[in-house]
């Protein structure tokens, strides 16, 4: 019986378990850091919290016979994605990186592109008074200190430092082109702000903003670990998944 690990916490991770899991002579076990109180559960083995860094992730895998690695997590858990390189390297168990790909701009966008949220909270002033923030409830405090009035979207409300003028809306994607427009809309929105997640689910955000010549702020993603194999493609993940061990 192969092993594998699959980091998750995003659709693709669910999608990649559901592949495998049937698959004979495969376990998958999948794990997700517990962030999200009412979190969508992949078919198979779950295990839920971290693993306590390297250290704690490179006991677990020796522990539970891992076979190989996929890191399907969020493309800014650049955290989990250091640690699994590491604790790949030191066991010598194959890590493959399921990554989904970046968004990329089109005519008619007005995107200011930034290296970090730090920037993207500086970023913001010059560009409007209303703010759409739209990164998650993760990194909402790098935007505490801004005199902007915010609406902040997230499934579950952040625990960190909120901006002083700010209305939260909890939703779960995916979201709608016209629902997105409807909502700018109303809020009279100047300025969006996105990590640049990629994939389908939240897309709908930028159509948004282009169509009404909204500017987004877009803070790019940190570069994965040089070395670690990568692909965006579930069909590659899937077959390099299921010929390790
Ligand atoms: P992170 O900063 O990269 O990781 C922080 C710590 O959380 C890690 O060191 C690890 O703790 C634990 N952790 C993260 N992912 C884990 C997983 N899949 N299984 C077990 N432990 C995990 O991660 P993050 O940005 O806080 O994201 C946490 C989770 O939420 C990820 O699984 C990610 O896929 C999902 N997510 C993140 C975002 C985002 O914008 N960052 C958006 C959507 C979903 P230990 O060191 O103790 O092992």
């Amino acid at each position: 019986m192969r092993r594998i690990l699959v980091l998750g916490g995003t659709r693709e991770a669910r999608t990649l378990a559901a592949r495998l899991d049937p698959e004979q002579d495969v376990e998958v076990i999948s794990s997700l850091a517990g962030r999200v109180r009412e979190p969508v559960l992949p078919v198979g083995r779950v295990r839920i919290g971290g693993f306590g860094g390297v250290e704690g992730l490179t006991t677990w895998l020796r522990d539970n016979d891992i076979d190989a690695v996929v890191d399907a997590t969020h493309p800014f858990a650049a955290r989990i994605t250091a640690n699994a390189a590491d604790a790949a390297d030191g066991t010598g168990v194959p890590l493959l990186v399921l990554r989904r790909a970046e968004w990329t701009s089109r005519p008619g966008d007005r995107w200011h592109t930034v290296p970090d949220l730090a920037s993207a909270a500086d970023a913001v002033a010059g560009l409007g008074e209303r703010v759409f923030l739209t990164i998650g409830r993760q990194g909402v405090d790098a935007f505490a200190d801004r005199p902007e009035w915010f609406l902040v979207r997230a499934i579950d409300p952040p625990d960190v430092g909120m901006p002083p003028r700010a209305e939260l809306l909890l939703a779960r994607g995916p979201f709608t082109v016209d629902d997105e427009i409807a909502l700018l809309r109303r809020h009279r929105i100047d300025v969006v702000v996105s990590k640049n997640s990629g994939g389908a689910l939240t897309e709908a955000k930028l159509d948004a903003a282009r169509a009404l010549g909204v500017p987004v702020v877009m803070v790019a993603r940190a570069p994965i670990p040089a070395g670690v194999p990568t692909t965006s493609d579930l069909d590659v993940a899937v077959a390099w998944a299921s010929q390790r061990g």
